[in-house]
């Protein structure tokens, strides 16, 4: 089964996938996170990258197709989440056509649908584990007060470089004007369902388990 996680940042896209891997076994593919992890490595390449994603702009649609046809290939027994992929029409075509090569489809499209008032509070609030990236957040799930992460027990936690409220403004614009286009796209061909990603995350998984057992 495969399925794409559709929504504006902070919408919990990457909270849930990290749920249905574990419950699931499914894989998940993060494209921030697989350019976060090109940044850090310190190449030209890397660096271009670093700049954009701190802007809040789109990386280009070559180099992020690029990476996630490399992750197709390995191939998952669980099947893939998308999460963050695709943010462009153009990424949605190639991924339709990478999948046809496979002699795979995508099994559902679920948009998480959020205010964009709540996505401030959200965003300037969370933070990581540094070491298994388990997501909190100071309103909803703070970090345990011993400072140990529930699920690694690891004692640091960063924040990202552009959960800030004026790159979150520019994101936010990228994901209207690029992005948003796709729910269009995807109800068009069948494939969407939404769920209401402002509710509890227990709920918000509640109605995704519904969504791919139905
Ligand atoms: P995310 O972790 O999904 O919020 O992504 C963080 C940043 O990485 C975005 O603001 C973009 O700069 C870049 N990015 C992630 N996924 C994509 C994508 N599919 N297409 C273009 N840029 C992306």
């Amino acid at each position: 089964m495969n399925i794409i996680l559709l929504g504006p940042p902070g919408a919990g896209k990457g909270t849930q996938a990290r749920r249905l891997v574990e419950e699931r076994g499914m894989t998940q593919l993060s494209t921030g996170d697989m350019l976060r992890e090109a940044r850090s490595s310190g190449t030209e390449m890397g660096r271009k990258v670093a700049e954009v994603m701190d802007r809040g702009e789109l990386v280009t649609d070559e180099i992020v197709i690029g990476l996630i046809a490399e992750k197709l290939e390995a191939g998952a027994g669980g099947g893939f989440i998308f999460d963050g992929f695709p943010r462009t029409l153009a990424q949605a075509d190639a991924l339709g056509a990478l999948l046809d090569r496979m002699g795979q489809k995508l099994d559902a499209v679920i948009e998480m649908r959020v205010d964009d008032e709540a996505l401030v509070a959200r965003i300037t609030a969370r933070s990581n584990c540094g070491s298994c990236g388990e997501v909190y957040n100071d309103l909803t799930r703070p970090i345990p007060a011993d400072g140990k992460c529930t699920k690694c027990g690891g004692t640091e936690f960063k924040r990202r470089a552009d959960d800030n409220e004026t790159s979150l403004r520019q994101r936010l614009m990228e994901y209207y004007k690029k992005t948003s286009p796709l729910i269009g796209y995807y109800y068009a061909k069948g494939d969407l369902t939404g769920v209401d990603g402002l509710a509890e995350i227990d709920e918000v998984s509640g109605a995704i388990k519904a969504i791919l057992d139905a």
